[in-house]
């Protein structure tokens, strides 16, 4: 049995990150960015005026005051995309509107709502400054930024900013293909119907929406019967994904033989028990290269595996840079533990006067996923503790 922080260093140690794909922006949306982007342009590419208005010199308008307007002659018009020919000399001013270049001579932009127009003539009750109202030339974006950096889970604002770049391709790392299988004779189809002796495969489909969750592409593999025959044929299966996830048949049963199968097959074993709960059978290893786990078929175990060990690794295929999900957290209650083994608690966190506070969702049983189905987060405990009392600060991984 190894400690939890070894066997997640050993994980993150096996795995690599996947070559990158080029795709198409709109579909690079949630997808790990390969390479730093940089720009081979000023954004904007011209100053322009960021209101509706006139353009004009700003010292023309020293002095202006409600009770001693400026008037000043109109001597073009601008509109964004239009005609630009006008330039504004001492005493004019252009009209203006948001997006449109500012015109040669003019300083300042004054928006409408502070003017009054009258037969070509505009007036001006207020003193304007240089530089009003007028967006400069690459304030945005200088040519040459490093505009987004690789590693980078890309958004919505990150694809506008490509097509802002005129970049419409981009590379990201491949999604990792996640092969899941399940394992089990007890385990029936979601729609069948329920019998003593029987299960329904829920572990199939919230280890699939958790591989979805970190970035993967999950494959159904389906579940093998709880025999060597069964369980190697369907492994070998699996051998052309880029990981793989087996649920169930890894503990101490008469009839678990995922390891012994994985073994056999050729998987370079790293680790099988780990000092955690729930969940002490977490098998890991290594097939072609590939990382291999097997994680336990209790409901609640295989999440919690899935969120401390798979979806670390995922990230780390998709070259994804880690970034820090766990708070600190006021403890709202006792809790008494098993000395010797790291805790995952389900626990409810929330944000209350200026900090997080936390409180477990009531019975942990490693089978009971409504005690994950109440959780937003998990409470961590480490190895040597025992008793940790209401009001303590503990670790706390938002899920
Ligand atoms: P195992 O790890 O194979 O000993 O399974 C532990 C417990 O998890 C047993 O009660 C199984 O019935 C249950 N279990 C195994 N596989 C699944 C599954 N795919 N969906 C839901 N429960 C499962
Ligand atoms: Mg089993």
């Amino acid at each position: 049995m190894i400690k939890f922080e070894e066997a997640l260093n050993i994980v993150l140690g096996s795995v690599s990150t996947l070559a990158p794909e080029e795709v198409s922006i709109i579909d690079s949306l949630e997808r790990v960015l390969a390479g730093d982007v940089y720009s081979d342009c000023d954004i904007p590419a011209f100053d322009y005026s960021a209101m509706d208005g006139f353009a004009l010199r700003f010292a023309d308008t020293k002095g202006a005051l409600p009770e001693s307007c400026i008037r000043l002659e109109i001597v073009g018009e601008f509109r964004a995309g239009g005609d630009t020919s006008s330039k504004v000399g001492p005493g004019e001013a252009v009209r203006i509107m948001t997006g449109a270049p500012i015109p040669e001579g003019a300083d300042a932009v004054i928006m409408v709502e502070k003017t009054k127009e009258n037969g070509g003539i505009v007036e001006i009750c207020e003193e304007v400054e240089a530089g009003d109202n007028i967006r400069l030339t690459g304030e945005d974006i200088n040519n040459g930024d490093l505009v987004i950096h690789k590693g980078t889970l890309l958004n919505s604002a990150h694809v506008g900013m490509f097509a802002s770049l005129g970049i419409s391709r981009v590379n990201v790392i491949k999604k990792p293909r996640v092969a899941l299988l399940m394992t089990g004779d007890e385990v029936i189809g979601i729609d069948e119907e329920i019998r003593p002796g029987k299960v329904r495969n829920s572990n199939a489909y919230s280890l699939f929406c958790q591989v979805k969750k970190y970035g993967g592409a999950p494959v159904n593999m389906g579940t093998a019967r709880d025999e060597k025959d069964s369980l190697r044929e369907r492994l070998k299966s699996c051998l052309d994904c880029d990981l793989i996830i087996t649920s169930g048949g890894v503990s101490m049963g008469e009839y678990d033989y995922v390891k012994d199968v994985m073994n056999e097959i050729g998987m370079e074993q790293k680790f099988w028990k780990v000092a955690m709960r729930p969940g002490k059978p977490n098998l890991f290893g290594l097939i072609d290269g590939k990382p291999f786990f097997g994680l336990p078929g209790n409901p609640v175990s295989g999440m919690v595996g899935f969120e401390v060990f798979i979806g670390p690794a995922i990230r780390k295929m998709l070259g994804q840079k880690d970034e820090e999900r766990d708070v600190d957290a006021i403890l709202q209650e006792d809790i008494k533990k098993k000395k010797g083994l790291m805790f995952f608690i389900r626990a409810v966190t929330r944000w209350e006067g200026g900090r997080y506070v936390t409180k477990t969702t009531g019975p942990q049983g490693s089978g009971m996923l409504s005690s994950m189905v109440r959780a937003n987060s998990l409470i961590i405990l480490p190895e040597d503790e025992q008793l940790i009392k209401q009001g303590t600060m503990v670790k706390v991984r938002l899920l």
